[in-house]
């Protein structure tokens, strides 16, 4: 793990521990501390040391300098915003370093002096799904990129406990089409929806594309996986996908102008038409326990009056004033609608019964499994890459003629 892994994971974390304080669960916060200096001790890693202090210096600054964000005594909105723009920018971070690191070992430098951050392999999730078949059809686990096994099960956990949480509060690609739509929206102030009838088919999309994905791994033999995941192209996948994208090909450029073109044409066009992570977390969110839901004995509506402002505040045009419980794939928990409402205890995100989470807790969930996670996969070996940079290096020369 990288220096800026163990900052990054370890001011997630912390922050996390210092919200359930402020939440008033003490013990939670005593308890979530407790583990993290148990995986500093057990770790005996001089980097997750360094990272630890940076982060407790970097809280410490937050207290003082910005108070209410430290608290996390902020609206909805505003907290989702925070929590978003942060992963991202601890995703620009970790960019760069990659990029950095890249560059060197494509200069021919074996052993380069900024590391790889294993994180990226979060960005190969079809080789992750096919780690994972590998290791439930023959116990094998890889050691060439376990972080992208380790990354797709994080974020298919996320969609089974808490919705789509992770679309909502987490993902930078759902983020970086929210600030495309806003800036079109400067230029072009309408609503560009597509009619309804034309709306159903277009969110099927995305079921097409996890299809198509899913029919690879899964037609993929599973006498095949060892070959596949000892292979150079599986070796050097993060740096194919990287090239693919930095030297992209005329029919690349196109999708890409595409995909652009739908994130600004309509509020979360690419989660909603084309995103594959999407679509599975969709299905898997209709599992969740947490969901949108509305009392209506407290709701203004039951009372006689008039109020839509819950489904006029959300994103992704779901009808939530006439429905008791949001069940649509579409739902992101973001949470907006909740933070529309005027009557507080008339709409919330939780579970049957009344027993509802802040959009605090909701955050404090999201990072506790988006980062614990990926820290006890470390400790247990299963997350740094086993390819030797040289290797990497010399892989890296030869990728052009590198195929599956
Ligand atoms: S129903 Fe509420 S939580 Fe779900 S996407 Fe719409 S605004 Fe967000
Ligand atoms: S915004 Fe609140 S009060 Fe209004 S309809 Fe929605 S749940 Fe009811």
């Amino acid at each position: 793990m990288t220096i800026t892994e163990s900052l990054t994971l370890m001011l997630a974390l912390l922050y996390g521990a210092t919200q359930l304080w402020w939440a008033g669960k003490r013990f939670g916060a005593i308890a979530a501390t407790i583990s993290l200096l148990l995986a500093l001790v057990i770790s005996a890693s001089l980097t997750l040391l360094v990272g630890t202090a940076i982060a407790i210096a970097g809280l410490a600054l937050l207290q003082w300098r910005k108070p209410a964000f430290a608290k996390g005594d902020l609206r909805i909105n505003d907290l989702r915003a925070g929590c978003q723009n942060l992963i991202v920018l601890s995703l620009l971070i970790v960019a760069i370093q990659y990029t950095v690191n890249s560059l060197m070992l494509k200069a021919g430098i074996a052993d380069p002096w900024v590391a790889r951050p294993n994180v990226v392999d979060a960005f190969l999730p079809i080789a992750g799904a096919i780690e994972v078949k590998g290791i439930v059809s023959l116990g094998l686990w890889d050691q060439n990129h376990p972080a992208a096994a380790v990354m797709l099960g994080i974020v298919l956990l996320t969609g089974l406990l808490c919705k789509r949480a992770f679309c909502g509060w987490a993902c930078p690609i759902g983020l970086a089409g929210e600030y495309l739509y806003k800036l079109r929206k400067r230029v072009i102030k309408e609503e560009l929806m597509p009619p309804r009838w034309l709306d159903w088919p277009l969110r099927m999309l995305k079921y097409l594309l996890l299809a198509g994905f899913i029919y690879l791994v899964v037609g993929m033999p599973a006498m095949g996986i060892p070959g596949y995941l000892q292979g150079n192209y599986h070796r050097i996948a993060d740096l194919k996908m990287a090239l693919f994208f930095l030297t992209p090909g005329l029919v690349t450029l196109c999708c890409f102008a595409l995909i652009l073109m739908i994130a600004s044409w309509r509020r979360q066009g690419f989660c909603r038409y084309l995103c594959p992570y999407g679509a599975i977390l969709g299905i898997l969110s209709f599992f969740s326990p947490l969901k949108i839901r509305r009392n209506q004995q407290e709701c203004l509506i039951d009372k006689g009056m008039k109020c839509d402002k819950c489904t006029r505040a959300c994103p992704a045009n779901i009808i939530v004033h006439t429905k008791t419980t949001v069940r649509s794939d579409e739902c992101q928990a973001c949470m907006r609608c909740v933070a529309a409402c005027p009557k507080k205890a008339a709409l919330g995100f939780g579970l049957p019964g009344n027993h509802m989470l802040s959009a605090r807790s909701l955050m404090i969930g999201v990072l506790a499994i988006m980062f614990f996670l990926p820290l006890v996969a470390w400790l247990f070996g299963y997350w740094d890459s086993q390819i030797p940079d040289a290797i990497r290096m010399q892989l890296l020369q030869v990728a052009d003629h590198i195929g599956h």
